[in-house]
């Protein structure tokens, strides 16, 4: 249908953007298309597309990663049920269920969420009926402020662990990040683990408006790296290994000392976006990237204030 409408770029980008594709495509379709039995292939495709949006697979022997619009979904298999780590949008609800039952015959019994975004506790509401959901208290707080659904029944301060069908798998708020309700999810036994979006592989964003802090993120990092992991499931991108994630650390403070050097040497806010760039920094060469579109304002005041 896409070449029908011969608008396949439209269409590629529509998908990308996820939540709003049903209404994009009834849109671009009036657009294209005139004719009614097309905008009816339209719909049924795109519904369809709309319930294969993700993908599932191994990490390690027990642990597999649902993929797709959305943070990185950990699914610990166990024998006595599933843990997941995270739980995208409302809408991957059914398709999480259906792509966790291809790998496991038992049902969800934990839900822990890295922080409060969204993408990340959409589908809350959907598990609460049959699982738990754990999350940091500042995590749960944050939901409230947003007026979220699908508020975790169960919170923690510092650490906390789930034991079940032998297998234990560990939780830390390890400091500030990319929020002030971070965890950390470490599953011992498989060297491996979850940062949430305290690990990103394009460039992060630091979310100043939920407590987010560029220096809290360096001393995050360490506490991280105090862990025995050697596999990373990032919030977002493909599996990170242990110096992937010691490089993420190391850019997060380079970054800050760029800004650092800049404002010394007379930056004003306005200015901060162009000058941040360096060719030696990814992150700032990520146009569409978090760190670019949504970190640089609250970075530079979080910078200015350190050195006054
Ligand atoms: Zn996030």
């Amino acid at each position: 249908m896409v070449y029908l409408c011969g608008s396949t770029n439209f269409f590629i980008k529509d998908i990308l953007l996820g939540e709003y594709m049903n209404k994009k495509i009834v849109e671009l379709t009036k657009k294209f298309c005139l004719s009614a039995s097309l905008l009816a292939i339209v719909v049924f495709s795109s519904l369809s597309s709309a319930q294969n949006r993700l993908a599932i697979e191994e990490v390690k022997d027990g642990l597999h990663m649902i993929t797709g619009p959305g943070g990185n979904i950990g699914v610990r298999l166990t024998s006595a049920g599933v843990i997941l780590i995270d739980d995208k949008f409302p809408q991957d609800f059914d398709e999480i269920q259906s792509l966790v039952a291809s790998v496991s015959d038992l049902p969800v019994r934990y839900v822990i969420n890295t922080h409060h975004h969204g993408d990340h506790s959409g589908s809350n509401a959907g598990f609460l009926p049959i699982a738990e959901v754990i999350a940091h208290k500042n995590a749960r707080e944050n939901m409230i402020r947003g007026n979220q659904d699908g508020l975790p029944r169960i919170i923690y301060n510092d650490e906390t662990s789930v034991f079940l069908g032998g297998v234990e798998v560990q939780v830390y708020h390890m400091g500030r990040g990319h929020t002030n309700g971070d965890s950390v999810v470490y599953f011992p036994d498989l060297k491996t683990v979850h940062g949430g979006d305290l690990l990103h592989g394009i460039a992060p964003f630091i979310d100043y408006g939920n407590g987010g802090s560029s220096r809290g993120w360096v001393g995050t990092m360490n506490n991280i790296l105090s862990l025995d992991f050697d596999t990373a499931i990032p919030g977002h991108g493909t599996i990170m290994n242990r110096r992937d994630v010691l490089s993420f650390r190391n850019q997060m403070e380079a970054v800050r000392d760029h800004m650092a050097n800049l404002i010394r040497n007379g930056l004003n806010a306005d200015d901060a976006p162009d000058e941040i760039r360096d060719r030696n920094l990814s992150w700032t060469q990520a146009e569409n990237g978090l760190f670019m579109q949504r970190s640089i304002p609250g970075f530079f005041e979080e910078i200015s204030a350190e050195i006054e």
